[in-house]
């Protein structure tokens, strides 16, 4: 006899505990799954850790309306809860004239994305903003600031639980049915079980495609080929020379190795693109001389010998090298016919700016 339950969200990293937190808030009883010890052990500690403001992504995508609204989200949520965050503003920098093309691109995209802010930067502009960049020209962004993830996880993790949800740690789903009472799903780890969920949202990140494919009855054209991208990150050592976020302009698979700091003024520079077959966070510390290359764009002046191997993050692809970024893929059963079972494939970046907005969405999908 396996238990009931009314809805199951698979996943507890940034976007599983929004989504949790979202159909809690709505009166749904919810039970979050996560096969690892902690919550946000995946993507959602590997990351960059930046409130993106919605400049880069197809106009109309769901990348671009969920980043703009998951922005503002964020900055009400994180003011709201305490929730450590800075609104610190990011350049983009065109390091010779013939890349003033792309900038002027990139502006007219962004404001296609209704994100009007942008500034244009002479070169002395930026050497006033960051003595130790050089660029040709650049494109200030206000509105871009960083968060500290893991502490919004553990905020979205309080807000489930004073609704009444919960997460299981070391709660691996294996697979499941899709059957006309609802989803039925095994359970394995230390205490494997069976349960029924009215709703099961799935929200493994990496994951998510190859659990898909082990729900029957979800028919095999909606479950997306899985692909990892991994981004080295290289910390820089000392005090950091910035007080912005410095970005070149973007490169084919992610938006070019650039410097981001944390809210304790560390900077690090990443991530690079690196297609792997499956994941595995190991650190290629031979790609240093090409961090130092591409950082030196940029800012002429790094000491190779301050940069250090930090941390690898990889990035749930569901197109390969070569193609275009794809869309978020949000779906429920309008699109695969399963009542019940939403899918959230390709959540990359900007997904952690994203993350309450993706919620609402998917809270949207559930509870009309
Ligand atoms: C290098 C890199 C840099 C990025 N930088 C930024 C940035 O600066 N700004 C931004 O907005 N976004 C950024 N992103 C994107 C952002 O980090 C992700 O979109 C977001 O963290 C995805 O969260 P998630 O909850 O979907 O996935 P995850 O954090 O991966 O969570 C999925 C969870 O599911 C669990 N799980 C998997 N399978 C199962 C199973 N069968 N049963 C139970 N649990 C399971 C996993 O253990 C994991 O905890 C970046 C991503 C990468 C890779």
């Amino acid at each position: 006899m396996s238990e009931r339950v009314d809805c199951v969200v698979i996943g507890a990293g940034v976007v599983g505990l929004a989504c949790a937190a979202a159909l809690a808030a709505a009166g749904r009883e919810v039970l979050v799954l996560e096969k690892a010890a902690l919550i946000g052990s995946e993507t959602s500690s590997r990351n960059s850790e930046v409130i993106h403001a919605g400049i880069y992504y197809p106009p109309g995508s769901l990348k671009a309306r969920l980043c703009r609204a998951g922005k503002a989200r964020l900055y009400a949520y994180c003011a709201a809860r305490g929730v450590p965050h800075r609104q610190l503003g990011k350049i983009i920098v065109a390091a010779s004239a013939a890349q003033e093309d792309r900038l002027a691109a990139i502006r007219a995209n962004a404001a296609a994305n209704e994100v009007t802010d942008l500034e244009w930067l002479s070169a002395a502009d930026i050497a006033r903003l960051e003595p130790e960049v050089r660029g040709h020209r650049a494109l200030f962004s206000p509105s871009t600031g960083i968060v500290d993830s893991h502490a919004l996880m553990l905020a979205l993790e309080g807000d489930l639980g004073t609704n009444g949800g919960m997460v299981v740690l070391g709660a691996e789903v294996d697979g499941g049915r899709c059957e006309a009472d609802g989803i039925h799903l095994a359970i394995g780890g230390a205490e494997p079980m069976d349960l029924v969920a009215r709703t099961v949202i799935n929200c493994a990140g990496l994951h998510a495609p190859a659990l898909a494919a082990r729900l029957s009855g979800l028919p095999s054209q909606h479950v997306p080929q899985a692909f990892y991208a991994k981004g080295h990150y290289f910390r820089l050592s000392g005090r950091a020379p910035f007080v912005h976020l410095v970005y070149p302009v973007p490169e084919a698979g992610g938006l070019g190795i650039h410097l981001t700091l944390d809210l304790g003024g560390q900077a690090k520079f990443g991530p690079d693109v690196m297609w792997i077959d499956a994941p595995d966070y190991s650190f290629d510390a031979s790609r240093l001389e090409r961090f130092v290359a591409a950082i030196r764009t940029y800012y002429p002046g790094l000491d190779a010998e301050k940069l250090h191997p930090d941390y690898t993050g990889i990035r749930p692809k569901i197109v390969g090298p070569g193609v275009p970024d794809a869309d978020f893929r949000i779906e429920d059963v309008r699109v695969h016919g399963v009542p019940g079972l939403v899918n959230l494939f390709g959540i990359e970046s900007p997904g952690l700016t994203a993350s309450l907005a993706i919620a609402d969405l998917v809270a949207g999908l559930v509870t009309r």
